[in-house]
């Protein structure tokens, strides 16, 4: 059963602490159009990226070409890719936050955040770094210089350069990495390989009978105080004149508490049913795509059009069992990264991702699936320069949004 249509809270946050200068108001109301049952996230479409356009071009004023505050940017790029989007084990959002309020000038995009970028975002006065990966994924003990992910940090810091990692929303985000890498096989029907959920705030639905109104009303009294009475949702229906059967949802944390009010009053402890509820899918959210192409393709031409999609002169291929360069390509499964887990057991002509191991590719291969590998962070930085597309014409023009030149893959082929 789907639940928490209208509990999703990242529209209504996003509405509610939205802080934004006069000028982009315009702008912020256009591309948040989802209505409040909405659940989601929803990038502008080109038509609401035009009227942005027309209402940049129509202001003039000081206040649109001013900076802005991180909080502000924090929020664009939250529209862009909501957080709640990264897997639960990712450490996604603002990493290191600077003690200095600081004007946003200039933002630099990167995939890794490594001692070559940091010199260029120094160099460049960068005043926030967004490092697809998180340059900080484990908890640390320490600020030392010893590790160098440490050193990063405490440089960023010292800098006050505030620093940023989206990762996994934007491989999770309807038109994010995925569908980008999806997209150079050209046109097809998309689905997602492992499907995003949506948050529920509500976890459990309590059915139980009453006698009557009276009970009813005394009920749902002392169960809205086991949920601070703002979560609770009830509805009732009269079964026959003795009887009327109810319904509630309640939050995890009030499950136990509303079990144990319910306990107390006779009729509802003899009919109580306590079910545990289902979050929503939100359709083309997730990891991983499967296309089938409009216009199949042969192996050798998938590998052509992923080298040019890609920027890369070298793609790595093994062959399907059985298959040839000349085999046709009907189906391609992709996932930008690391893909192998989430390929694992899909069917497809084709598996494109960035690293896989050696026993991975074997596996594939025997299934008659062919594999092109293209090295982890060359599957994922060629969608840098979509995304500074779309967060620069969301920013005034006194935000620059710069691509980092001195990240690359540690990887190449010699
Ligand atoms: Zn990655």
């Amino acid at each position: 059963m789907l639940t928490g249509w209208r509990n999703i809270s990242w529209t209504l946050s996003l509405l509610a602490s939205r802080r934004l200068s006069i000028c982009k108001s315009s702008t912020f109301s256009t591309a948040l159009i989802s209505s409040p049952s909405s659940i989601v996230p929803r990038p502008l479409s080109p038509t609401q990226t035009f009227s942005f356009f027309t209402s940049r071009l129509a202001s003039s004023s000081t206040h649109c070409s001013a900076p802005l505050e991180l909080q502000e940017v924090l929020q664009v790029l939250e529209q862009l890719a909501p957080l709640s989007l990264a897997e639960s084990w990712d450490n996604v959002g603002l990493l290191v936050e600077p003690s200095k309020s600081r004007q946003i000038k200039t933002i630099m995009l990167t995939n890794d955040l490594t001692d070559a970028v940091m010199e260029e975002a120094e160099t460049l006065s960068c005043d926030l770094i967004i490092s697809y990966h998180p340059p900080l994924f484990r908890p640390i003990k320490r600020l030392v210089q010893k590790d160098w992910k440490q050193r990063l940090a405490i440089r960023a810091v010292e800098a006050g350069i505030a620093v940023f990692s989206p990762h996994t929303s934007w491989d999770s985000m309807k038109g994010g990495v995925n569908d980008w890498l999806v997209g150079g096989l050209g046109s097809g029907q998309v689905s997602v390989l492992s499907q995003a959920l949506g948050s529920a705030s509500h976890s459990h639905k309590l059915e139980f009978m009453v006698r009557s109104s009276e009970e009813l009303n005394a009920v749902l009294e002392e169960l809205k105080a086991c949920d601070g009475g703002a979560g609770l949702q009830s509805s009732s229906s009269r079964q026959d004149s003795s009887s009327i059967h109810v319904s509630i949802t309640c939050s995890d944390s009030a499950l136990t508490p509303s079990v144990q009010t319910l306990l107390r009053h006779n009729t509802p402890s003899q009919s109580l049913s306590i079910l545990k509820l289902e979050k929503p899918p939100l359709p083309g959210y997730g990891q991983g795509r499967l296309s089938v192409l409009d216009h199949p393709v042969t192996v050798s031409t998938a590998v052509q059009k992923m080298k040019s999609h890609l920027g890369l002169v070298n793609l790595r291929l093994a062959l399907g069992a059985g298959r040839t360069l000349e085999s046709s390509v009907c189906t391609a499964a992709v996932c930008a990264g690391s893909g192998a887990s989430v390929l694992s057991g899909v069917k497809a002509d084709l598996f494109i991702t960035g690293e896989m191991s050696h026993h991975e590719v074997l596996d594939a291969v025997a299934k008659g699936t062919s594999v092109i590998l293209s090295d982890h962070s060359n599957s994922e930085r060629g969608f840098l320069a979509v995304f500074k597309e779309r967060l620069a014409v969301r920013l005034p023009d006194a935000v620059k949004v710069v691509l980092s030149k001195a990240d690359r893959d540690p990887l190449e082929v010699v």
